[in-house]
């Protein structure tokens, strides 16, 4: 008799509606071999824990048989049970190395992370409405601060995946992974790629303070995802994607009509990052802002790495121009 190939995996998804362009957010209990792990943990609140419960029960498993949780990455959306849970039942969480400190709160890295946005909307020449945003992150250090992930946090590499692999999806996030099952061609994917929406390349620093090319991490994910002989999707957000390579083509299609976008508005003389975002987006630099400023230093960075504009700095703030 031939044994299978096919890692015993069985899953069972979460979904619980929410307001605004998330639709859904998605999490998962799966099933590998004798481990029952959950991947993701839901936003903060009593309908992600009631959905949680309810999921438990209706295939009879008790919260205690989940032995690990998997975070996919640091974002509150993601995260949000996992201290009501260990409160409960303590067990390892298992995370990108990355998301550490952004999961713990720590607090000399999120001081850092604010002097860094401090300084980057200087050099892209939007200090003036940063010094806002700045003040919104002072106050979310203090006002999140009982946010900050109590568990006990394992690299991802410990995880007992049991045939499953942990892929690294950096871009929405740094510290973003997936879970992939190759024979059956399943990727748990979390943000890399929903449905229904684009999921946004976050201007981040690294761990030395330094701005991480997101946009172009993210096109690079979506490439990892284009060469995976991959057949469902299983998001963070919204459905199942059942077309993955199309879905992939149609996100990056877009990134590069954005930055062709880009490209004719610093020829017509948009120079600064202020000016370029303020000619793409009109009011919704203000109402947006950091969103905006994600997106067009996203493709700044990205379309000065692909050598298709250059840049010059003066008094501290980037000018872009086009490649002569
Ligand atoms: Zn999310």
């Amino acid at each position: 008799m031939i044994e299978s190939q096919t890692t015993p995996l069985k899953f069972y998804p979460i979904s619980v509606p929410t307001q605004g362009s998330l639709k859904t957010v998605n999490f998962y209990l799966l099933l590998i071999k004798d481990q029952l792990l959950l991947f993701d943990a839901g936003w903060t609140g009593d309908s992600y824990w009631q959905a949680l419960k309810q999921t438990l029960k209706e295939n009879q498993f008790e919260l205690e048989d989940i032995s690990g949780i998997v975070l996919s990455h640091h974002h509150i959306d993601h995260c949000g049970l996992v201290n009501h849970i260990i409160e409960q039942h303590d067990i390892p969480v298992y995370a990108h190395k990355k998301a550490f400190p952004r999961l713990q709160r720590e607090e000399t890295f999120l001081r850092e992370r604010i002097q860094f946005f401090e300084a980057l909307y200087g050099k892209f020449d939007c200090r003036d409405r940063g010094e806002d945003q700045v003040e919104y992150l002072k106050r979310s250090l203090e006002k999140n601060r009982h946010l900050a992930v109590k568990a006990n946090l394992l690299p991802i590499e410990e995880a007992p995946l049991n045939g499953l692999d942990a892929l690294h999806f950096p871009g929405h996030a740094p510290d973003q992974i997936g879970l992939w099952e190759q024979t059956k061609g399943i990727l748990f994917g979390a943000d890399v790629l929903i449905q229904h929406i684009s999921s946004n390349a976050l201007v981040e620093p690294n761990e030395s303070g330094e701005r991480l090319p997101t946009l172009h991490q993210s096109v690079e994910s979506l490439k990892t995802i284009a060469s995976l002989p991959v057949q469902l999707i299983y998001s963070g957000h919204g459905s199942v994607i059942r077309d993955p390579q199309a879905l992939v083509k149609k996100r990056l299609d877009r990134i590069d009509q954005k930055g062709d976008k880009i490209i004719s508005l610093i020829e017509k003389g948009a120079s600064t990052g202020k000016e370029i975002a303020q000619s793409y987006y009109g009011s919704t630099y203000d109402q947006q802002f950091s969103l905006v400023m994600s997106e067009i230093i996203g493709q700044l960075d990205y379309l000065e790495i692909q050598g298709k504009i250059d840049k010059s700095i003066k008094d501290g703030i980037y000018h872009y121009s086009p490649v002569i």
